[in-house]
């Protein structure tokens, strides 16, 4: 199954208090956040801290690779083969 990003987005106030997906702290309201579109087994909408994303990114992850939600600490990338 290949995964795609189709849009990350910078959003620069939120306005829902909303979960990190990577951290699993919240994002509050009016703070800024990322939202990632993306198809992995199916459509999925995921919302980050902006260091959260970062930690994403950085992560030496294939877009395969699968990672725990809420699960990682705040702003660090995941080293692969931890879980
Ligand atoms: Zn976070």
């Amino acid at each position: 199954m290949n995964g795609m990003i189709l849009s990350e987005k910078h959003i620069k106030k939120t306005q829902k208090r909303r979960r990190c997906e990577w951290c699993g702290e919240h994002i509050e309201q009016g703070d800024p956040s990322m939202v990632i579109n993306a198809v992995w087994d199916d459509f999925q909408s995921v919302r980050f801290h902006p260091e959260c994303h970062d930690g994403w990114s950085n992560s030496k992850m294939g877009l395969d690779d699968e990672w725990e939600l809420h699960a990682q600490e705040r702003g660090k990338p995941l080293e692969k083969g931890t879980l």
